[in-house]
């Protein structure tokens, strides 16, 4: 199975490569033709645990991996640094399900790819026989750069760098960037948004001036954001042992369809619920929930993708995001593979903000996704409605996807709504959301009133925050971020 650009099928790299370089050097994000060639078996699938599927999954996406380094990495990835043996365990809210992807060490989904991608990269290294080290470089909303930090920490011959949009995360998510210790990481704050930090990243990966004197002192740059194939692979897993699980409580028998609603941002994970279909998981409808900043929403309505519009700050900031890089993939399995297409795309949109899909492939896109936002007091009623009315305690993100769930005919359906954050790490909001006044309170402070109101207890690496030290106080405009990533090369590289 090889890997190519979307924009351009000229140039294959191995699945090895293309989780080193991340992304590809035309701009596009690397995707492979024989997605859907081989499938997985459905019935093994549904008789076996996390770990086996993992190894499935990962074994016919990146099949350069031998079948000894896959199983070396899937049990590294998912051992005691998630919280239950289950990994992924499958909860019930009302009639639906809560598929909670936040039991890792960083309580957000992002665990699921990022204990997995220095693993991934590692192996790639000793068999491409790079020297030099790897600098990651991450944009992130709030949960990616704890994640990739937490994966990449002190991690031999790799350093991390990650930037995040100052203001705009929650207290927790920015104490956990910033207390962040190992020998090889970087982090700052950037006065922008994150579509800013993100552009910005995509441009420094662009800067071949740079890439040449980093290659002087033997180090490339990659990417941890979920346009990186070792991202997305390792999350197709909990789709197909989230439906293993069902089966399992008898709620489905083998074969039968199952919704899946996703709080979508950067359009990875709902993207790697397509991949498990693809991969023959019988997945219904896939339901991309937005919050305020639905312009995924209103592509999937109306085919046109325009993000020229005010970016809205929101309390599921995770997915405060205008442009949906891993759209960019879709839009290529849907013109079945027309690189041309998707690059005129995409180059309206860095030119111009939109551009607009006919209508027989939006009927195409439509056969599979389904759409919904949320508005913040629409979350935060859901918030306070799932506890009210089940006791079940959910975050901001979460709770954007119960709301659009929640709206839905039920059509007698199994459906899984992804869990994608614990809710403590956005204390203050969940609070406020149950109806008690948060003025005046730091993050601590909403974590200890959480805890009392609902008896469910904070993750220990969340509530130690407020004690760790300060590593990295920095924040910077977005035209130092280059020096910053030359400079952080230089020390980690040195
Ligand atoms: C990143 C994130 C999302 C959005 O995921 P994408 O793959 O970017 O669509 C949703 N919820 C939480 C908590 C996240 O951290």
């Amino acid at each position: 199975m090889f890997y190519h650009s979307t924009r351009d099928a000229g140039d294959s790299v191995t699945s090895k490569q293309a989780i080193l370089t991340g992304i590809a050097p035309d701009g596009g994000l690397y995707v492979s033709d024989q997605l859907g060639a081989s499938r997985l078996d459905l019935g093994r699938v549904c008789a076996q645990g996390y770990h086996a599927t993992a190894c499935d999954v990962l074994g016919t996406l990146l099949p350069d991996y031998t079948a000894d380094e896959v199983r070396s990495c899937v049990a590294g990835a998912y051992a005691d640094n998630f919280d239950t043996p289950a990994v992924t365990p499958l909860t019930p809210l009302g009639q639906d399900w809560l598929l909670e992807l936040w039991h890792g060490p960083t309580c957000a989904f992002k665990d699921v790819a990022l204990q997995m991608l220095p693993r991934l990269m590692s192996v790639a290294r000793a068999s491409e026989g790079t020297a030099g080290g790897v600098m990651i470089v991450t944009a992130t909303s709030g949960d990616t750069g704890k994640a990739a930090l937490d994966g990449f920490a002190d991690v031999p011959g790799t350093g991390v760098t990650v930037f995040y949009p100052a203001g705009k995360v929650s207290d927790v998510q920015r104490l956990q960037m910033v207390t962040q210790r190992g020998a090889n990481v970087a982090v700052a704050g950037i006065r922008g948004t994150f579509d800013d930090a993100q552009t910005q990243v995509k441009r420094i990966f662009a800067n071949q001036a740079l890439a040449e004197r980093l290659a002087a002192r033997g180090v490339v740059l990659s990417s941890a954001n979920s346009i990186n194939v070792g991202r997305l692979v390792p999350q197709v897993t909990y789709y197909f042992d989230a439906y293993a699980q069902l089966v399992k409580a008898g709620r489905v028998a083998a074969g039968d369809p199952v919704d899946f609603c996703v709080p979508t941002g950067n359009f990875g994970d709902v993207l790697a619920g397509y991949y498990a279909k693809r991969l023959g998981l019988p997945v219904g409808t896939l339901i991309v929930a937005s919050n305020t900043n639905k312009v995924l929403t209103d592509f999937i309505e109306t085919g046109t993708y325009d993000r020229r519009r005010d970016f809205v700050k929101t309390i599921s900031p995770s997915m405060d995001i205008l442009v949906s890089s891993n759209l960019e993939r879709l839009l290529y399995y849907l013109t079945d593979g027309d690189c041309e297409q998707v690059a005129s795309w995409m180059g309206q949109l860095s030119a111009t903000g939109t551009y607009t899909l006919p209508s027989h492939l939006m009927d195409r896109m439509r056969e599979t996704f389904a759409c919904g936002f949320a508005t913040d007091d629409q979350t935060r009623a859901t918030i306070r409605s799932a506890w009210d009315d089940h006791g079940v305690l959910i975050d901001p993100h979460t709770a954007v996807g119960a709301c659009v769930l929640g709206r839905l005919p039920h059509e007698g359906r199994e459906r899984v709504c992804l869990s994608t954050a614990n809710p403590y790490k956005f204390s203050a909001d969940v609070l406020a959301a149950l109806g008690h006044d948060v003025d005046g309170l730091d993050g601590f402070a909403c974590m200890d009133q959480l805890e009392r109101l609902t008896g469910v207890p904070a993750p220990r690496q969340l509530s130690a925050l407020r004690t760790a030290e300060v590593r990295h106080p920095d924040v910077c405009d977005q035209d130092e971020m280059l020096g910053f990533v030359e400079s952080a090369c230089a020390r980690v590289f040195a």
